[in-house]
């Protein structure tokens, strides 16, 4: 008997409006700090166009280092797979922000979505604009994708890591030094903190999603990645996409999924759905506890995995 996401995505949000451990919201970038980690939200945009929500679904919060899918998107759309002469496609197994193999690797970052990645892809991005010209770029990317021109950067989280972001400084500079940040390091961490810093809801993130179920189209009818490219992603999604917790995300969820340190997680059931689950406090790798979690039962319960027959 199909399963009825109605009651499923509700039955979710109450079993987490009641969970204990939370884990910890993301003290390092000031802002985030404040965050009110007694919330949780889920949102699941199907293939067949129709829309499931519960809990806080519709408030928003900081998408952080899902922002770097998008980001990924459009520097592909740039250069495209010249793009992995200057970044590797493999799990780094180290922390988000790490700095460790850079040198090791002369400054080629293991993967587009750990930080040291997503700067390279900033200054692919950049392509030698003003860091507004990107941002603005991006966002309206976002636009397109959700259909919503209502989505916006939180200014206040956009200074707060930019006052405060020393690693990524350092990452930055260091990969400048082998010439794989090719601007200035400041203006690269401008439009890289901006991206990380739009502000989204579950039900307007899980719309952004949809290309990456739909093999790269929009569900308007347009392309908006070729369908090699959309498996592609959503292949580093699996494999990279929770940091040096990728493959404990893999085993426990088995779909495609970026987290950010908002505690917001995007996963892709290819030809079925695009999910965004949110809370704010996070596991010690820096991914979302509750949202985590939520996607092992959604998964258990649904049967979606790409390991099995659909
Ligand atoms: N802006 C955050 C940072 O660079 C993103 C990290 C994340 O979401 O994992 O530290």
């Amino acid at each position: 008997m199909p399963v009825d996401l109605a009651e499923l995505t509700a039955e979710i949000a109450a079993a987490m409006a009641g969970a204990e451990d939370r884990g910890q919201v993301a003290r390092y970038i000031p802002e985030l700090a404040g965050v009110d980690p007694a919330q949780f939200g889920i949102a699941i945009a199907t293939a067949d166009g129709r829309m499931f929500a519960a809990g806080d679904a519709d408030t928003g919060f900081s998408i952080q280092s899902i922002s770097k899918v998008f980001a990924l998107t459009l520097a592909l759309g740039k250069v495209g797979d010249q793009l992995w002469e200057r970044v590797g496609r493999e799990p780094s197994g180290n922390a988000f922000n790490s700095i460790v193999q850079l040198e090791q690797e002369h400054g080629i970052p293991r993967n587009p979505f750990i930080n040291a990645g997503a700067i390279v892809v900033s200054d692919v991005n950049l392509g030698g604009h003003q860091p507004r010209v990107a941002i603005g770029e991006i966002l309206r990317f976002v636009h397109y994708l959700t259909g919503d021109d209502s989505i916006a950067i939180d200014e206040a989280v956009a200074a707060s890591e930019g006052a405060t972001g020393y690693r990524n400084i350092a990452l930055a500079n260091y990969m400048r030094a082998f010439g794989n940040v090719r601007h200035s390091p400041e203006l690269v961490l401008g439009l890289y903190v901006h991206q990380c810093a739009i502000e989204m809801s579950c039900r307007q993130l899980a719309l952004a999603g949809r290309y990456l179920m739909l093999d790269g189209r929009h569900p308007d009818g347009g392309r908006v990645v070729s369908p090699g490219r959309a498996r592609r992603i959503n292949a580093l999604m699996l494999t990279c996409g929770h940091y040096d917790a990728s493959g404990d995300f893999a085993f426990r969820v088995g779909i495609p999924g970026k987290s950010g340190v908002g505690g917001g997680i995007l996963a892709i059931v290819p030809g079925r759905a695009s999910i965004a689950v949110w809370s704010p406090g996070l596991t010690e790798a820096g991914n979302s506890r509750l949202g985590g979690q939520a996607l092992e039962i959604l998964a258990r319960r649904t049967g979606w995995s790409i390991f099995s027959p659909p």
